[in-house]
């Protein structure tokens, strides 16, 4: 991976939250490089601080300690070059599909106008064209991440955030969605160069990811860093992909 250029990384992070029990260390000592043109997949048991580490990466959330930064500069708010995707899409239940993604460029400086184009072009790209006035409530589970996909891309960033983008969906949604964000990433027309994926299905992010970190709790810490050089598309079935998952897995348990 190292010949590709540094786009962010995460130094010496840690995080903690007051709670009514005390100081509640969620994340300790991360230290984390990303590059161009990858695929990285974060894995681990619940409450290992997988969400709260990608809500750091985008600026969502200060670090408590450490720092992250972008193309080489310290990152001081929100990334605007990073836009996520969530499991449960985060879509506003009064807007329609347009409107969902119009909201998500409102921070960009756009014409109405523009912002309408921009919507309309994702809208066809992930596959709704002819839903634009449609509700969230009338949309199936994978339309509905659909939507939250056009929105993230919308935005045109470098970075794709996903936490546990196809957690909610039927099987073969996600089947069919992890194909088609393989070859968003893989679009050349698109800006995206880096995807960032939590999962806690090992078997998603070694189908996926070009690098598997593996995370653990109390704190939360990057136990490994796993890497999987299988061609792509990869064969759930193949024996060197029995070896990853089996490899992971046991560092997990
Ligand atoms: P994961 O995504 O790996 O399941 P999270 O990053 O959501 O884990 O949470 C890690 C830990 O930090 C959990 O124990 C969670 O309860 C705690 N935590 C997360 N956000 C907050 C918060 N805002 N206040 C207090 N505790 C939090
Ligand atoms: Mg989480």
């Amino acid at each position: 991976m190292n010949e590709f250029e540094k786009i962010l990384s995460v130094e010496n992070v840690g995080r903690s939250f007051k709670t009514k029990a005390g100081n509640f260390i969620a994340l300790e000592n991360i230290n984390l490089d990303f590059f161009e043109e990858e695929f990285v997949a974060i894995v681990g048991p619940s409450g290992c601080g997988k969400s709260t580490l990608l809500k750091i990466i985008n600026g969502m959330l200060k670090p408590s300690t450490g720092k992250t930064s972008f193309r080489g500069k310290a990152l001081g708010g929100i990334n605007l070059e990073c836009s996520m995707v969530y499991q449960n899409f985060g879509l506003l239940p009064w807007l329609s599909v347009l409107e969902n993604i119009e909201l998500g460029l409102l921070s960009r400086e756009l014409s109405n106008a523009q912002a309408q184009k921009k919507a309309a072009h994702y809208i066809d790209k992930v596959g709704l064209d002819g839903h634009e006035e449609a509700y969230p409530r009338e949309l199936s589970g994978g339309m509905k991440q659909r939507v939250g996909f056009a929105r993230a891309l919308a935005i045109e960033p470098e970075i794709l955030l996903m936490d546990e983008p196809f957690s909610s969906l039927d099987p073969l949604t996600a089947i069919n969605l992890r194909e088609e964000i393989l070859d968003i990433w893989e679009d050349p027309n698109l800006r995206i160069t880096t995807v960032i994926m939590i999962t806690h299905q090992i078997e998603e992010a070694v189908e996926m990811a070009d690098r598997v970190i593996v995370m653990d709790g109390s704190p939360g810490h990057v136990v490994k860093e796993v890497k999987i050089p299988l061609e792509r598309p990869r064969n759930r079935k193949s024996k060197e992909f029995d070896h990853y998952v089996g490899e992971i897995f046991e560092l997990i348990t």
